[in-house]
């Protein structure tokens, strides 16, 4: 009998007022009896509708059926055929618009909780298998691959399952992209990552870090002289995005990228770092996405007293999602909706003290379908602040663009492709995530680089034919 309880099994989390001082991981993860107990709420749907809300195909049910059994192992199993980073996307997934999003139990309750099932088995997997994964015969190709976050990732471990030899270049000096560098410790904890990284290179992928295609090397040169039979893009978007206000060159002016670089990816919160980072009393994040949230919760555990998020539309319209949301209010990051800045103020030595910003109200929708914030009238007013933080979005660096003839992009500098298949207009270079869509979710670079590996696959055995 399927456990019918409308509501998912809660996911035992930190108190708020406790995980606001730490960078300790938020949710706790569910254990062996609640995993069990909420994958009994999964009707087993012959039709699946699940399964095709998520950009990776995992067979759901599948899964779910060997965790409501007990037998977790076999629902790792179910769930590595199609993914490579089950904890990570357990973790970070926008399942509400994915799986979840489709899932027939949320017509009359909540959905199940499919991610939190898939983060438990991943979890269980790791701290109770510990068999490493063998790397298959050699197929005598060679696939390069530019970034090693989720969509570089992604497209090495298919290709290395086929046989494939595969080199991840990795400009920074360790493998993970955003999943380093971005999301922060308390949502996924980077030795998941690592662990995630190191069952690829049992597969027999290599990842050179310190690598910045464009720079050391050249597509073409990996193309012509290196060997490789093709060449996958996943260099992200990490270009920081401004609002071209004056005072954005203040000191205590961050790009979102760079604030969470050097708190997670350079351990900033740590005791024994290095790597400066500002000591804020009031803190504003300028933006209403998950990175914008991110940055917030970041700042407001290095001990900030007061954190702003600032965004110009309203709650209703704020584009993070909103367990992030909700995660953002109950740790005590003030929302300031229906605001924009105007002007960052500096003090006499070149450093913020404060922003200009005017109260908005919501018109007419505008080309996106979203009510356009339009300025209230006289509604000036001053938010003293000692750093502000831009989470205003990113789009690809240039570097690989510039540094490949004919490789065409949009005038967003996104990398143009054929569509699914990832192919750019150069032949043998594909792309895929970020670097193609602009700033996206870590699911969808992945399903990119899913397709992207199946497309360059068929094309080399094609041209042995
Ligand atoms: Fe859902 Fe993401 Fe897992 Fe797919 S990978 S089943 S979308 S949580
Ligand atoms: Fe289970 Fe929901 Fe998928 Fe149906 S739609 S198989 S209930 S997870």
């Amino acid at each position: 009998m399927p456990n019918m309880d409308p509501k998912k099994c809660p996911m035992p989390s930190q108190e708020p007022n406790v995980r606001n001082k730490n960078f300790k991981e938020v949710a706790l993860g569910y254990t062996e009896e609640m995993a069990v107990n909420e994958a009994k709420r999964c009707l087993q749907c012959k039709n699946h509708p699940c399964r095709s809300g998520c950009p990776v195909e995992i067979d759901i049910p599948g899964f779910i059926k060997h965790v409501a059994e007990g037998d977790f192992e076999a629902a790792y199993n179910v769930i590595a055929q199609s993914s490579a980073l089950p904890a990570v996307c357990g973790r970070v997934c926008p399942q509400e618009h994915q799986c979840e999003g489709k899932c027939v139990r949320g017509i009359k309750g909540e959905t199940v909780g499919i991610g939190r099932l898939e983060r438990f088995v991943a979890d269980w997997y790791r701290n109770n298998v510990h068999t490493k994964p063998t790397a298959p015969a050699p197929n005598g190709h060679k696939v390069a691959v530019i970034g090693a976050g989720p969509s570089g990732l992604t497209v090495a471990g298919d290709l290395a399952k086929l046989g494939y030899k595969v080199t991840v270049y990795e400009a920074l000096h360790v493998a993970g992209g955003v999943l380093m560098y971005g999301i922060p410790e308390f949502r996924l904890p980077k030795d998941i990552v690592q662990h995630e990284v190191e069952g690829l290179k049992e597969l027999g992928v290599d990842i050179e870090t310190n690598m910045v295609i464009g720079k050391v090397l050249t597509i073409d040169e990996l193309m012509n002289d290196y060997g490789f039979e093709a060449v996958y893009v996943a260099s992200g978007a990490g270009l920081p995005r401004f609002m071209g206000i004056p005072g954005e060159s203040l000191n205590g002016v961050y790009s979102a990228n760079e604030y969470l670089t050097r708190v997670n990816l350079m351990k900033a919160y740590k005791e024994d770092s290095r790597t400066p980072i500002m000591k804020s009393k009031s803190v504003a994040v300028v933006g209403g996405g998950n990175v914008a949230m991110d940055a917030a919760r970041c700042a407001k555990r290095l001990g900030a007293e007061n954190v702003y998020i600032v965004y110009r539309r309203g709650m209703a319209e704020l584009p993070a999602r909103k367990e992030e949301v909700e995660h953002a209010e109950e740790e005590g990051i003030v929302f300031k909706t229906l605001t924009n800045p105007t002007e960052v103020l500096g003090d006499e030595n070149g450093w913020v003290k404060g922003m200009t910003c005017v109260e908005m109200e919501l018109g007419e929708p505008d080309a996106s379908g979203r009510r356009r914030p339009i300025v209230k009238e006289g509604s000036e007013f001053v938010l003293n602040v000692d750093t502000m933080i831009m989470a205003l979005g990113t789009s690809p660096n240039p570097l690989i663009r510039s540094t490949t003839p004919g490789l065409d992009a949009d005038k967003h500098g996104c990398l143009i492709t054929n569509g699914p298949d990832g192919l750019t207009s150069r032949p043998m270079v594909y792309a895929g995530g970020d670097a193609v869509t602009g700033a996206a979710t870590v699911i969808l670079a992945m399903g990119a680089g899913k397709e992207a590996a199946r497309a360059i696959d068929a094309a080399i055995k094609a041209k042995e034919q």
